[in-house]
């Protein structure tokens, strides 16, 4: 009853001109799909162009990879709900460990983040994750307990099925170490019964949570089996067309 949800988050990779190569070798190469959600998050400046591309192919739903909490006003350098949702952006990422980590978002902003976005109209992927030190520590469910309790706080039980919960350990982005399929799934299991024990069961159950962390053509399938995993974020193995078409067949090959 969830649709599994593969996003690509690009990054600050590939300009507009590389969109439109991508977005054509990959539909070529992907061909009909009808069971996956796919979604592409680009950099800002190659929103308008995927936006025509993804018009004119309804297989491919449009991304953003942040927003202010602030409708309008003197924010030099940041982008609004009102300014995605014109370009017909369905998604936008929050939270993600790069922006934490990097450039000090906190877990109020990404509440604040959550409420804007929804009052727009767009779909958060809100992204949790641990650092390796925290694993090791072991700390995993409390402080994932605290980042999904702050950064939903205020959100009703009826909006949280059109959220995605991106589970991705800090120690597998970009650094080739994946999560084995049985360690992700113990974290969605507890992400799900979290879920419910703060909303609902039956809202937990709809609500899907996607793994990130190094997912490439060849862990997918078996990352995918797993009953609560119900998609991936995808950084460096969705830069290339033809990886992220081979990423959306093995999920399919999952499905089966
Ligand atoms: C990400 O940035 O969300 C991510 C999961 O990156 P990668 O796939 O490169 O680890």
């Amino acid at each position: 009853m969830r649709k599994k949800i593969l996003a690509a988050n690009w990054k600050m990779n590939l300009t507009h001109v590389e969109a439109e190569s991508y977005v054509e070798a990959f539909l070529h190469e992907v061909g009909e799909v009808n069971d996956v959600e796919i979604v592409i998050i680009p950099s800002f400046t190659s929103i308008p162009t995927l936006a025509q591309a993804s018009g004119n192919a309804p297989l491919i739903r449009l991304g953003a990879q942040n927003l202010h909490w602030e409708r309008s006003g003197a924010f030099t350098g940041e982008i609004s709900a009102t300014m995605l949702r014109a370009l017909f952006v369905k998604y936008v990422i929050i939270g993600h460990s790069e922006r934490r980590t990097l450039f000090g978002e906190t877990d109020e902003m990404v509440q604040k983040k959550v409420h804007t976005a929804l009052e727009a109209g767009l779909r958060p992927i809100m992204c949790v994750g641990e650092s390796l030190a925290e694993r090791e520590s072991g700390s995993v469910q409390k402080v994932l307990g605290r980042q999904v309790a702050e950064g939903l706080k205020g959100v009703s039980a009826d909006h949280l099925p059109e959220i995605v919960l991106a589970y991705e350990p800090v120690w597998a982005i970009g650094t080739g170490l994946t999560a084995s399929p049985a360690q992700a799934e113990e974290v969605h299991a507890f992400l799900r019964s979290l879920l419910a024990e703060l909303f609902d069961k039956s809202v937990a159950d709809r609500t899907r949570i996607q793994y990130g962390g190094s997912v490439k053509p060849e862990n997918t399938e078996d990352l995918m089996r797993e009953p609560n995993i119900d998609g991936a974020l995808i950084g460096g193995a969705s830069l290339d067309p033809h990886s992220f078409a081979r990423i959306v067949r093995a999920t399919e090959k999952a499905l089966r």
